[in-house]
């Protein structure tokens, strides 16, 4: 018996960090934490399975009711992350991986639940250069002109912060990148203090 992980990852977009997350997820290794958003679902998004779609008003309603963990506004909407979605599986000793802004990731550094504490990994994933992520921000077809050059100005301040995460992990090849990235959780899953007497 161990208690769960926090597997934390943080990274501008385009880092490739979302398909690393999910994968943790189809593959069973982890549950995802399903974020709460304001913003408006993308083609092909689902309520619940990408995201809690919020309206502004229910949003802040759940601030006040102190029902997240942590949030923040990023890219002119609010994120924030339920405590439904971690603590109880964390206590029953499942890995929850969550994908949050460089503030969120912060605020969660900064909690004061124990729980959480015990089971924080944090992860800063960035691409090899400023001009492979310009290039993969584009390519993602998604967005419009102006939410791309307004995402690449983020994600270049985002990309500073690095150095406050415990793990750092530079994109290679899509493979190499979810390899490395599980082999974060098998190593974190040896750690004697998150071990049970018997
Ligand atoms: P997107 O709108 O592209 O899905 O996400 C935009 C940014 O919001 C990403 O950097 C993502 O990590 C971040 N994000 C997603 N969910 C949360 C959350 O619950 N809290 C915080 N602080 N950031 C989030």
């Amino acid at each position: 018996m161990r208690t769960g992980i926090l597997l934390l990852v943080s990274g501008p977009s385009g880092s490739g960090k979302s398909t690393l997350c999910r994968r943790l997820e189809d593959e069973r290794e982890a549950s995802f934490s399903v974020s709460c958003t304001t913003r408006a679902p993308r083609e092909g998004e689902l309520h619940e399975r990408d995201y809690y779609f919020l309206s502004k008003e229910d949003f802040l309603e759940r601030v006040a009711a102190g029902d997240f963990i942590e949030h923040a506004e990023v890219h002119g909407n609010y994120y924030g992350t339920l405590r439904s979605e971690v603590v109880e599986r964390l206590a029953k000793g499942i890995d929850v991986v969550m994908d949050i802004d460089v503030q969120g990731a912060a605020q969660v550094r900064a909690c004061e639940d124990g729980v959480i504490q015990k089971s924080l990994v944090d992860l800063f994933v960035m691409p090899p250069s400023e001009m492979e992520l310009a290039a993969r921000l584009t390519g993602r077809g998604t967005d419009s002109e102006e939410v791309i050059a307004l995402r690449l100005k983020n994600a270049i301040e985002e990309m500073s912060h690095w150095p406050k995460y415990r793990y750092r992990l530079v994109s290679a090849t899509r493979e190499e990148d979810y390899t490395r990235f599980k082999s974060l959780l098998i190593g974190e899953r040896m750690r004697v203090s998150r071990l049970g007497e018997s």
